[in-house]
């Protein structure tokens, strides 16, 4: 058989290769704890269960429009409104099945050989993967410890050039926890002035996961380039929904009927319970997500007063997300081999930083959706391995 090349090209997740490996492991009987998968442990709220058990028995089994139905579309509105004071029609909003589905689109509809997209590294795997599925060049824009882990406006203006097809962004960010200043949201804004012709994707699937009284910075608060913007977010992380498959993303008007023509192509639209259980998160109580925030933010101190308790590895504290991104240079350990290590021998699941892109070396990803109890044992095994294997 002979299948098209690009599909040679294509990359995947570790993570899940390390999820469905944790499991084979515990399967066998080892204790495992994963620290590995980008998911909130708490159940989705009651509420939003019984809304969409509620849209099964009222009948809703059918297809919707492509594009979501209407009042979701408007509480999508409604909640952006709310957040970030800054106006965004229904008609921009399409309702997609999970927040990755906005980047395959997006990469799809930018990318072809000969066109550079630019993507953060270290950063989500799937930003690459896709990439190079299109057959586009891959220009990774360093996301730096020495920076906090938020990217540069200035580095990254200055990866720009004609053939600039495409800019992701990600604030807060996966994996490093990084969150980008307004002063440098600011500059790479006044700075694409100079560029015209370059379209940016903007990921805050995160944007309601920050800590220490930090503000989410939304490109959509920026008129300048809203005509050439598109905003990846969804249910997955804030309401604890990933395996829902629900997302949004908005899209200016030249590209809205693009991206519903491939929704049109590919999945139809999304299933219809969901759409009302989305609608439900978005126009019922907030307070779990503040519950889950605040629960986050104590396992992120604990996890980064662990980590730099460990001889040879120092974190940084992270801003957003629910990431830790602890160096691991100086225990001798590539990161991947330790990360690969710590999983077999003691139980503890975590991705190696170079499956977040080549800046990833000398790092491994935490993910502290994870009790308490559990993150504290996790450490103590990392500690204990790395005072008695050498790599
Ligand atoms: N964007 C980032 C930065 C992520 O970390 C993830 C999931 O981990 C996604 C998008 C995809 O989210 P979803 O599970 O809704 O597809």
């Amino acid at each position: 058989m002979k299948t098209v090349t690009n599909f040679d090209r294509i990359g995947e997740e570790n993570a899940f290769a390390v999820l469905g490996r944790a499991g084979q492991l515990a399967a066998s009987g080892m204790d495992v704890i994963n620290l590995g998968i980008g998911q909130p442990d708490f159940p989705t709220p009651d509420n939003i269960v019984e809304a969409a058990v509620r849209a099964l028995r009222d009948g809703h089994h059918g297809y919707t429009d492509a594009t979501g139905i209407l009042p979701l579309r408007e509480a999508v509105s409604a909640d952006l409104y709310r957040r970030y004071k800054t106006e965004v029609s229904p008609g921009n909003v399409l309702i997609v099945p999970g927040g990755k589905v906005t980047m395959f689109t997006a990469i799809l509809m930018f990318g072809e050989a000969g066109g550079e997209i630019l993507y953060p590294d270290p950063g989500f795997p799937i930003y690459r993967s896709m990439i190079e599925y299109t057959g586009a060049t891959p220009i990774a824009i360093p996301i730096r410890e020495e920076n906090g882990f938020a990217f540069s406006a200035e580095e990254t203006l200055k990866l720009i050039g004609p053939n600039t097809r495409l800019i992701i962004l990600n604030s807060p960010a996966n994996p490093c926890g990084g969150i980008t200043p307004r002063v440098e949201i600011d500059k790479l804004v006044a700075g694409l002035a100079d560029y015209p012709h370059v379209a940016v994707l903007s990921d805050e699937i995160y944007d309601q996961m920050l800590y220490d009284g930090e503000e989410h910075v939304s490109l959509l608060t920026y008129p300048e380039i809203r005509d050439r913007l598109i905003v990846l977010n969804g249910w997955s992380k804030t309401y604890a929904m990933t395996g829902w498959r629900l997302g949004y993303s908005i899209w200016p008007d030249e590209l809205y009927n693009k991206a519903r023509k491939l929704a049109v192509n590919a999945w139809s639209c999304v299933n219809a319970p969901a759409q009302y259980a989305a609608l439900e998160a978005l126009t019922g109580p907030q307070t779990a997500v503040g519950e889950m925030v605040a629960e986050f933010d104590t396992r992120r101190k604990a996890v980064v007063t662990l980590l730099n308790d460990i001889p040879g590895v120092s974190c940084i504290t992270p801003k957003g997300a629910f990431y830790a991104f602890p160096n691991v240079s100086q225990t001798g350990w590539k990161a991947k081999d330790l990360a690969s290590q710590l999983l077999e021998k003691t139980g503890v699941a975590t991705i190696g930083g170079p499956d977040f892109g080549t800046l990833g070396e000398g790092y491994i990803r935490l993910s502290y959706a994870n009790s308490q109890e559990n993150i504290s044992r996790a450490l103590l095994r990392m500690k204990e391995f790395l005072a008695t294997t050498k790599p």
